[in-house]
């Protein structure tokens, strides 16, 4: 099923049903087997390549290695992907990998020899440029580090560490575009600042953790983490410097509660920051936050909206709230490309610029139609598609 429902989109703009056709399914789709010999015996994996829609750019998308990725959760991530980057005004298409393998079943030496595999199978599509990716669940900078040193060409991905390439900033960027988001949202829609609002974090690893840090450190109240093993809920507001040193909410000694409470403890707003799918509509009955921002990818079901929705309960659509990170890849990317330096500064500077505008055009949206603030994300973001594959003459 699609991420956006362009009949209900083509309600409020023009959408032709030539871009609907185009848009209702992936340009390219790649499948690979990925096997290794290893240790006298065999690692297999499931890998896939989503190309969704590439008239804006090249397709951009994280790598997800998650041991029950699949090619649909795949095809619907790299869908959300085309949304995000015309939204954010990013000249990027819309991709996404998932190699379908447990992490943490992979030692260093196994992990990089698969990524060599997975290169040496869609080289066709990372040496040139059709795909571009990036960290995602489940890997990081080192992975990115990896492929480039498999194929030699500096743009073909982005996340990388900085040292070879990679953008300063760009590790936190997601994050940091989360805690602007939030900071805007908190203004706009609960007429409040960071320093008077509580807030709980689902996920604690690139996304959440940095989204907590930051949130923290601007004087919002962090007071519940999370990650996929154990939840915490603080009586007194944690710092930024517990959170720094924390690989786990686990090392942060305080009280435990079930993983599930996380999500409806009693605070202002709820920012789910580790997988898809966890605000169903038996979630979404049940919480307390006012406000909703959607740090993971696809958090929120389609009932579980409906019921946000009839609750008054506004939630910041993902291809907003994350998009500082694929605005971070651009930077990178033309980094690569120029071979000019970026300053973090610089990173935080243009992530905040592009957020802001963006929150701003979907904020007037959805006030002005009275619609929800992801139908007038979708709308804006449909719109850029749409006029893009007139510039190209697609339609
Ligand atoms: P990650 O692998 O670094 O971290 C995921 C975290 O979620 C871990 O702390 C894990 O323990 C936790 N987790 C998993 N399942 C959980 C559960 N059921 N309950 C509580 N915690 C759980 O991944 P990430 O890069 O931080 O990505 C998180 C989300 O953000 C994903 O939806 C991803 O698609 C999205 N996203 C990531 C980026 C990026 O730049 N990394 C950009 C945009 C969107």
């Amino acid at each position: 099923m699609s991420v956006v429902d362009l009949d209900l989109v083509s309600k409020h703009v023009d959408v032709p049903d030539e871009a609907k056709r185009i848009l209702s399914k992936s340009e390219q789709e790649a499948y690979a087997n990925l096997n290794l010999k290893w240790e006298g015996g065999l690692i297999q994996a499931d890998a896939y390549i989503a190309l969704h829609c590439a008239v804006r750019g090249p397709a951009k998308g994280g790598i997800r290695m998650a041991e029950h990725v699949t090619l649909e959760e795949t095809r619907r991530l790299a869908e959300l992907m085309t949304y995000k980057c015309a939204l954010a005004r990013i000249p990027f298409g819309g991709g996404k990998s998932g190699i379908r393998i447990a992490p943490k079943s992979l030692s260093p030496e196994a992990r990089r020899a698969l990524l060599g595999e997975y290169v040496h199978m869609f080289a066709p599509y990372l040496t040139s440029g059709t795909y571009v990716p990036a960290p995602d669940m489940g890997t990081g900078p080192t992975d990115m580090a990896m492929i480039y040193g498999f194929t030699h060409i500096p743009e073909c991905v982005t996340g990388k560490p900085p040292r070879i390439g990679g953008l300063p900033g760009r590790e936190e960027a997601t994050g940091y575009g989360v805690a602007v988001t939030t900071k805007l949202a908190v203004q706009d829609l609960l007429g409040k600042e960071l320093k008077d609002v509580t807030v709980a974090v689902q996920g604690f690893g690139n996304v959440g953790k940095w989204t907590a840090r930051f949130l923290a450190d601007w004087g919002a109240k962090v007071m519940g983490l999370s990650d996929v093993e154990c939840a915490v809920h603080a009586e007194k507001p944690i710092t930024m410097q517990d959170i720094v040193p924390a690989i786990s909410p686990a090392d942060l000694g305080i009280r435990r509660i079930s993983r599930d409470d996380l999500l409806l403890l009693p605070v202002d707003v709820l920012i789910p920051a580790a997988t898809g799918g966890v605000i169903d509509r038996a979630v979404a009955s049940k919480l307390h936050a006012k406000l909703v921002i959607e740090a993971a990818n696809d958090p929120v079901t389609g009932e579980g909206d409906a019921v946000l929705r009839e609750r008054g309960i506004s939630a910041i659509p993902d291809i907003l709230a994350n998009s500082g990170g694929v605005i971070a890849s651009y930077i990178e990317w033309r980094q690569a490309k120029s071979g000019s330096l970026t300053e973090r500064s610089e990173t935080y500077e243009v992530i905040e610029h592009q957020i802001s505008q963006a929150y701003a055009d979907v904020s007037a949206a959805a006030r002005d139609r009275g619609i929800s603030h992801r139908l007038a994300a979708q709308i804006i973001a449909v719109d850029e598609v749409v006029q893009s594959m007139r510039d190209r003459s697609w339609i």
